[in-house]
């Protein structure tokens, strides 16, 4: 056949689009900073930029726009991750002049406002978890984790203990938790997970002795499942001397349900940016607050908000100010953290109410469980039972030995789904983390596991369609040690092979 006459007509894009002139159709602000002298060597004089019309430049970005993924888009079972639909009134309030255009460095009595939502947000995530203080300032469940284990090795050092130099952290836990470890001193201890998924006990009672500084504990776990020893575990560690630390990032599967510090934790950090519906995705800002019991409120990151003046006769607010706890670990953050997420996450529990935050859990839970059980004849499910909010599930087959977790993964972007995470948790083979989140539909759900059934059976039937998805999106398979190894930074349209 004549190639010539298959080619295709490739619309322009915007770097053809350019001619010389057009630019004037670009209306910029007045500058309303004094102009200065930039140094020479930022400058330069061969800036190769098309000169196009407004409306090519918005239908460039639109179109980019479009190219990506997002919850607003499509169903997002990013296990761990926690990808539910961001509502648009959180959007609405976190942009309120009052507070999108504040300074960190405006003096408290003019952002009174800001530091009393501050303040009520500090009270309730306490109150949620069952601890007595909190402190906003870590900007990632990460940074919030370093912030509990640093304030475990402050409040061991305070009381003349140091010989505690272990951590001790379930092979179930989320790979940040033995990480945060590390970088905090500590020598990490892993304990095995028993044939339920739930932390061997005996493992930790032969490790459990005045060596231990704490634990770190996912709940629900990377496998989805409560440990049904949790009490024990908090006991056992608790004997010896260690406190508990619990990664709250799951917490979507126990608001209303369940106060990690009433069950006996010492310390928890929160993913806003999961639970509490601030986006998240392309490392944008994120937001981890930390949440402890009496033992550890004097070693909290700050500062905190806190009541410098209690309402009077005059006053009917009270006056609120920064202080630094008295023994606290420092500052994990220039300012005070994510103010933005504050804002957004504050809205969220707000619009909920007690009820609504409960019921958040109750449908994260069914949802899971719903999708549990319609895909357990057709996936293996390495332990099937109740879950929290998310179900692993095994992404390979007896029968169609080439399949990989990958290649479904790759092919569920073909009928518009976001893959769930894949090969995490470690402990599960072809591991595919599936969390669907309390906001999606029936309807949506039952379309994934129809989706997941009819790739199951074309794993079998026609394994290649699988091996070279996925074929809709704009890029095709890609090799993914590749790209991370070479980098394509460049703004021009490259040819992907
Ligand atoms: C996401 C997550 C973390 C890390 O949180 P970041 O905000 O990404 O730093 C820690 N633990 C668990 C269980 C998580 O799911």
């Amino acid at each position: 056949m004549d190639t010539e006459k298959q080619a295709k007509i490739i619309e322009p894009v915007i770097y053809d689009l350019g001619s010389a002139g057009r630019k004037v159709s670009t209306l910029l602000p007045e500058c309303d900073v004094p102009e200065t002298e930039l140094p020479s060597e930022l400058l330069r004089d061969d800036l190769d930029l098309p000169e196009v019309s407004e409306l090519d430049v918005v239908r460039h970005f639109v179109k980019l726009s479009q190219l990506n993924y997002a919850i607003d888009k499509g169903f997002y079972p990013l296990g761990s991750c926690t990808m539910k639909y961001n509502p648009k009134i959180d959007e609405d309030t976190a942009r309120l002049p009052g507070f999108a255009m504040l300074h960190p460095m405006q003096d408290p009595d003019s952002t009174q406002g800001a530091l009393a939502l501050m303040y009520t947000l500090q009270g309730w995530l306490a109150e949620i978890a069952g601890f007595s203080a909190c402190s906003l300032q870590p900007a990632a469940g990460a940074q919030g984790e370093l912030a509990g284990i640093l304030m475990i090795r402050a409040y061991h050092v305070d009381r003349g203990d140091t010989a505690r130099t272990r951590i001790l952290v379930p092979n179930s836990a989320h790979g940040t938790n033995p990480a945060t470890s590390s970088m905090a001193g500590f020598t990490v201890v892993e304990l095995p997970s028993n044939d339920d998924g739930d932390v061997d006990l005996e493992a930790l009672r032969r490790e459990a002795d005045e060596s231990v500084a704490g634990m770190m504990i996912t709940v629900p776990s990377t496998l989805g499942v409560f440990d049904k020893n949790i009490q024990e575990i908090i006991k056992i560690v608790h004997d010896c001397g260690g406190l508990m630390y619990m990664d709250g990032a799951n917490m979507n599967a126990l608001l209303g349900v369940i106060k990690p510090g009433e069950l006996g934790f010492d310390v928890m950090h929160y993913n806003l940016h999961k639970t509490f519906s601030t986006p998240h995705g392309g490392g944008g800002p994120g937001a981890g607050p930390v949440a402890v019991n009496d033992r550890l409120k004097d070693f909290l990151p700050g500062p905190v908000v806190t009541i410098v003046e209690e309402p009077n006769e005059l006053e009917a607010a009270p006056l609120y100010g920064w202080t630094m706890p008295s023994k606290s670990i420092g500052r994990l953050k220039a300012f005070h953290g994510n103010f933005g997420m504050h804002v957004r996450a504050y809205t969220y529990i707000r619009m909920h109410g007690d009820e609504g935050i409960n019921a958040i859990s109750r449908h994260a839970v069914l949802n899971a469980n719903y999708i549990r059980v319609r895909l357990a004849d057709t996936y293996k499910v390495p332990y099937n039972r109740m879950c929290g909010h998310e179900v692993v599930v095994e992404g390979h087959f007896e029968d169609a030995p080439g399949i990989h977790a990958l290649d479904i993964s790759k092919r569920l972007m073909d009928y518009g789904i976001h893959p769930p995470t894949n090969y995490f948790p470690l402990i599960v083979p072809e591991a595919l983390l599936i969390e669907p989140t309390e906001s999606e539909s029936k309807e949506t759900l039952d379309y994934f596991i129809e989706v997941m059934k009819t790739i199951a059976a074309e794993a079998k039937e026609n394994p290649d369609l699988l091996h070279s998805a996925p074929h809709v999106t704009p890029v095709s398979r890609v090799d993914e040690v590749l790209a991370a190894k070479q980098l394509v930074l460049c703004c021009r349209p490259v040819t992907v092979g």
